[in-house]
């Protein structure tokens, strides 16, 4: 089975109020919605992950206050939701990988392909694909729906992405028509 996998699309990561806005992370905005609708359409459940973090999160000693539960920022933007088939993996740290409900989901749903888009880059996402390819899964990777917070890390991420084994591909519809 295809999964899609949207990674942290957050309020607090793409919108430029938010509190560890990506400058220009707004512009997957669109694409993201379009993966998920195109993926509702089409019959493939789509995993959206997203932080979920305690006031006291460890992550906050590295990065400002971020996608605190119960918080607007911790949102993820209304275009990106779906009516059904959406399923919602909370974490407490950047790794999917670290949520106890993400492999066993990939198990129930008979994961065997993965198209990962999302933010950002050279975190969250970089995780996300390079854990899923060391689970024996094929990976894609929507390179024109993720976006890095350093433009020459998240080069470096696709690189080593590609070097274990990934996809990259292109959007699978032309985003004026969706
Ligand atoms: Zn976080």
């Amino acid at each position: 089975m295809k999964v899609f996998i949207d990674i942290d699309t957050q309020i607090d990561f793409v919108f430029p109020a938010g509190a560890l806005y990506a400058p220009g992370a707004e512009r997957v905005i669109p694409k993201v919605a379009a993966l998920n609708r195109y993926a509702a359409k089409h019959g493939i459940p789509v995993i959206s992950s997203v932080c979920a973090h305690t006031e006291d999160a460890g992550e906050f000693k590295v990065w400002p206050p971020h996608c605190i539960v119960d918080t607007v920022g911790q949102k993820k933007p209304a275009a990106t939701l779906l009516a059904a088939g959406q399923y919602i993996v909370e974490k407490n740290e950047l790794d999917i990988f670290s949520s106890a409900e993400f492999v066993p989901l990939l198990e129930r749903l008979d994961a065997d392909e993965c198209s990962v888009y999302g933010v950002l880059t050279e975190y969250c996402v970089k995780c996300a694909i390079l854990g899923l390819l060391k689970t024996g899964r094929k990976v894609k990777l929507f390179t024109d729906a993720i976006h890095a917070l350093d433009p020459q890390a998240g080069a470096a991420v696709i690189a080593e992405f590609v070097a274990a084994g990934g996809n990259l591909v292109p959007l699978p519809f032309d985003l004026q028509e969706e």
